[in-house]
């Protein structure tokens, strides 16, 4: 699904009010769309449907029971771009630099000029990992699950981006989200993974794991702390403070440039108190160590961390409680657990899960309780005959479809 900024201009204010349907159902009956976008007369509804339906904004469907009206991930997009306009966030949209699997990453422009990253959640898009989790996707399905799943991505993304920066932590400055989509200040610095040589990679190492430490110290695991998710910023490193003149950073000698790693990608930020906490950290902790001796030859001869050591500091000298604050932003836990479980229903397993030599926890995972939910499926199947086919069929078709 591309972003597709051209036809937002030719749309009126009326045109957005088809949403308010899409709240309580994923296929809005015809009829609720005349009703919900208070717009008078048939006429002017039908006018704006047609728009809608023309650019793919929102797509029909007939099913055994009704026809209506079901929201794109394009009108989606438009929805919350149209937000973000209005609330003078965003000026203009730029170019797309990113792709991943679960997001879109689109530079824009306030109206000063300033670049910034619009993040778009595009959570359940693609990889179905199996054909099992697929089936239990569409056994679980709530009614337009993946604009609400998406929509939790990005809150929760936002939430957390804004008091790790507020506590100090290197992460991009959050401006705005709305639904699916969050805009933060664009880092100029490349991943981690593009970087070629790195002149003391023992220093960048222990910055690293320093970052991952402190991180659990303030209540928290990353949870997709790898090569793609570290930014790395390139700085003269001088420690006297003279030479504050830009300079030509090819000019500078390797031992003197600096790399400042930024942190970004916080979907799947757990607690410290998470069930799973060890498991996460140890991921995290072993992504660096991994990336860092096949890319770099470097082994440290420091073991660890462990989650051992990251708790005693985290109970000896607590940061703030993030994990805790993120809560009372809003972000509750109940929410928190139905992403999760919605991303490992869908297969989502941040950066790390595209990896070759990742991905087998998972797998044991499905195996436990198959039989139980074949069964469960079975019935479910029952009860709803066929009537939700089609809606689903579309739905995942256009995703997969636009993602080309
Ligand atoms: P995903 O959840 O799809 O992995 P990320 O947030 O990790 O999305 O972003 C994907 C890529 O987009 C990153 O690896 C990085 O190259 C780029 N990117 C994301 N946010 C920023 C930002 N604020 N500034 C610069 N580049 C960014
Ligand atoms: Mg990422």
């Amino acid at each position: 699904m591309k972003l597709d900024a051209k036809a937002i201009r030719y749309l009126t204010s009326e045109d957005f009010r088809v949403e308010a349907g899409s709240r309580n159902h994923e296929v809005v009956p015809t009829p609720l769309i005349s009703q919900l976008s208070g717009l008078r007369g048939g006429s002017g509804v039908h006018r704006s449907i047609s728009n809608l339906a023309k650019t793919n904004l929102i797509a029909k469907v007939k099913n055994a029971k009704y026809d209506g009206y079901r929201l794109t991930y394009g009108g989606l997009d438009y929805l919350a771009l149209n937000a973000h306009q209005k609330q003078k966030v965003v000026y203009s949209v730029g170019n797309q630099i990113g792709v991943g699997k679960e997001s879109d990453i689109i530079v824009v422009a306030h109206s000063s000029g300033e670049q910034r990253i619009l993040k778009i959640h595009r959570l359940g898009r693609i990889s179905f990992r199996t054909v099992k989790t697929n089936r239990d996707y569409l056994r679980h399905r709530s009614t337009g699950s993946w604009m609400y799943m998406s929509r939790l991505a990005a809150q929760k993304e936002f939430a957390f981006m804004k008091v790790l920066r507020e506590n100090g932590f290197a992460v991009p400055e959050p401006i705005s989200q709305n639904r699916h989509t969050i805009v933060m200040s664009l880092v100029d610095a490349f991943p981690l993974r593009q970087i070629s040589k790195v002149p003391r990679p023992e220093a960048l190492y222990s910055e690293l794991m320093d970052i991952i430490l402190e991180l659990a110290r303030f209540g928290l695991i990353h949870g997709d702390f790898n090569e793609f998710n570290i930014l790395i910023k390139e700085e003269v490193d001088d420690p006297d403070g003279k030479g504050k003149a830009p300079v030509n950073l090819d000019d500078v000698p390797d031992e003197m440039i600096k790399l400042v790693p930024i942190i970004i990608d916080f979907p799947q930020m757990v607690s410290i108190d998470h069930v799973n906490a060890e498991m996460y950290f140890d991921r995290d902790v072993n992504c660096i160590k991994r990336y860092f001796q096949r890319k770099f030859h470097f082994v440290s001869d420091v073991p660890g961390p462990t989650f051992a050591e990251a708790r005693k500091k985290f109970m000896k000298n607590p940061g703030k409680r993030l994990d805790v604050e993120v809560e009372a932003s809003g972000f509750s836990r109940k929410m928190a657990r139905e992403l999760e479980n919605y991303m490992k229903e869908v297969g989502v397993d941040g950066d790390a899960g595209s990896r070759d030599d990742e991905g087998e926890e998972s797998d044991e995972e499905e195996e436990e309780s198959e039989e139980e939910e074949e069964q469960e499926e079975q019935e479910e199947q029952e009860e709803q005959g066929e009537q939700e086919e089609p809606q689903n069929k579309s739905s995942r078709g256009d995703d997969v479809d636009g993602n080309t």
